[in-house]
């Protein structure tokens, strides 16, 4: 057991990105009876349909106990900023996101998009990350739908990189790099898994996990915090198409994890736009894929099919029906 909580995020100058390091972990015993996000719990209470609740066990906190540290190359920031769980239902029992009605899963979004204004009013905070870790196999132990949001004191180092090419794109053409690609696609066809009235939803042409679902609004909506009500519920229709898709290819449940792409918090970015990134980890075989020595080591991601193929599978098996979620819409 370490002698002191750190929280603090470490600069590695070598690679040019941040490691969250906290050990908050090992001063907190683990609650262990009953689930801490069904209603009536002493974390969540009644009365409530979206619930956005500060993580039990923070990567990052308001007030860190750790300073800063600049001894070259041992470079840390304190780890400032929030850890949000934000339970997606009151329903334990829900397998997925696309067990929600899409008013209800509109609702979620409804509720990022909420939290993120007021994430904006913070100066020490620079990003906020949704994410959404599904199924056992990445991880997840508490099976009670939910997902989480870190609130950043920096631009994570994926997105920095997106921006950067992004910048590049525009600077030169004048263009969204991210409305060329999805234009292309959806001129080109064959990745298409599903397009709504707002949304449009494809595997990309460089997929790197098997069944990776890039999602992009129509227009080039630069912040999901500027949809419309209409566009939520529209999204919602979209994401349950492709996570029933996902469920349905081989019938079972797909472990997956899924990210929304933001800009930052305040500033303007007209060459970027918001996206969310699905990660479906099965293979064309149905086998699991890890992230192994190329991958972790290299950097360089092995796909053993194509995109296309993928991208084929997710079309038919949104062809039957699903027997796994309630269609309410
Ligand atoms: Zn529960
Ligand atoms: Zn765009
Ligand atoms: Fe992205």
């Amino acid at each position: 057991m370490a002698e002191r909580v750190v929280i603090e995020a470490r600069w590695d100058p070598i690679l040019g990105d941040w490691v969250l390091v906290s050990n908050v972990r090992e001063f907190r015993p683990w609650r262990p009876r009953g689930c801490p996000f069904c209603p009536g719990s002493p974390e969540t209470g009644w009365g409530w349909r979206v619930l956005v609740i500060e993580n039990a066990f923070p990567m990052l906190v308001p007030n860190p106990p750790t300073g800063p540290r600049s001894d070259f190359p041992f470079i840390s920031v304190p780890g400032r900023g929030r850890c949000f769980v934000v339970v997606e239902t009151p329903r334990h029992d829900v397998d997925d996101l696309s067990d929600l009605s899409a008013s209800d899963l509109a609702d979620v979004l409804e509720t990022l998009q909420i939290l993120f204004e007021e994430l904006s009013k913070d100066p020490a905070i620079v990003y906020a990350l949704w994410f959404r870790n599904k199924g056992e196999e990445v991880g997840v132990s508490l099976t009670h739908p939910h997902s989480q949001v870190y609130a950043l004191p920096f631009i994570p180092n994926k997105v920095l990189r997106e921006m950067r090419n992004c910048y590049r794109f525009w600077a030169r053409s004048g263009r969204c790099l991210l409305c060329e690609v999805r234009d292309r696609e959806l001129e080109a066809g064959e990745r298409v898994v599903c397009r709504t009235r707002f949304f449009a939803a494809f595997v990309p042409f460089w997929a790197k996990w098997p069944f990776e679902i890039h999602v992009h609004p129509l227009r080039h909506l630069e912040s999901l915090r500027y949809a419309s009500r209409e566009e939520l519920e529209d999204l919602a229709r979209c994401l349950r198409a492709v996570l029933q898709g996902l469920r349905r290819v081989f019938g079972k449940p797909m472990p997956y994890v899924a990210v929304l792409h933001e800009p930052p918090l305040r500033g303007s970015y007209p060459w970027f736009h918001t996206h969310l990134e699905i990660y479906g980890m099965y293979r064309v075989s149905g086998r699991l894929k890890y992230a192994g020595g190329s991958e972790t080591g290299g950097g360089v991601f092995t796909y053993d099919s194509t995109p296309e193929v993928a991208a084929k599978m997710l079309r038919s098996a949104l062809e039957v029906p699903d027997h796994g979620s309630e269609d309410k819409r």
